[in-house]
């Protein structure tokens, strides 16, 4: 299987996963995002990068990313559509996230197109029974090319519903935008990651005094 990835590197299987949930780190899947919110950057430029990125979030398995490489190349007018349907999805869910954060009303529009992928979603959920009890389980998603948005919409109703957006941030980094949840105890997590945002920011404070101190 480690055969047929090969050569597929993408960037999005590469991407720290630092938003602390499965739909904050699909939101994060741009390098940045502009002042007005637009991404800066795309990760998921293809349908392979979309696969690349469930593979490294962990809701497909190296075995399920292959099969639907595979079936891609075979389906490439429905795999251009779902990578459209996951950009959709993406940029709805910022918005909405955004207005949360901000404890504005999301765009209707932006709930409908969640709504409309989270319906996609239960179609394909069924209860079933198990020695440890029920749970619930992804069915016939061997070869549907948007099994990855189904995890993804549940994970943001969860999140949704749950309604507790309190923690619920956005990186100080200069056009970045990565949404994260800060789970800190004092809840002082200002960056993405400090590696590239905290320490960008740390060495542009230190410029500036720097030159306030020469001039
Ligand atoms: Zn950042």
């Amino acid at each position: 299987m480690a055969e047929i990835m090969e050569g597929q590197r993408s960037s999005a299987a590469e991407m720290r996963l630092v938003g602390g949930r499965l739909c904050l780190d699909f939101v994060n899947t741009v390098d940045g995002r502009k002042d007005d919110s637009s991404p800066l950057g795309d990760k998921l430029e293809d349908y392979s990068d979309l696969v690349a990125w469930s593979r490294h979030s962990g809701i497909v398995t190296a075995a399920e990313a292959a099969r639907l490489i595979k079936e891609s190349k075979q389906k490439l007018a429905t795999a251009h559509t779902v990578l459209r349907r996951a950009v959709a999805l993406r940029e709805a869910l910022h918005r909405i996230f955004k207005a949360a954060m901000m404890e504005r009303v999301p765009r209707s529009l932006d709930l409908e197109t969640v709504n409309d992928e989270l319906l996609k979603a239960r179609k394909n959920e069924r209860l079933i029974s198990t020695n440890e009890g029920f749970r619930w389980e992804w069915i016939s998603g061997e070869t549907a090319l948007d099994r990855m948005l189904w995890p993804v919409a549940q994970s943001a109703a969860e999140f949704l519903s749950a309604g507790d957006f309190s923690r619920l941030r956005e990186c100080g980094g200069e056009q970045c935008g990565w949404l994260f949840e800060d789970t800190s105890r004092n809840r002082s997590r200002q960056w993405c990651h400090m590696q590239d945002c905290g320490n960008l920011a740390k060495v542009r404070r230190f410029r500036t005094r720097l030159q306030s101190s020469t001039n």
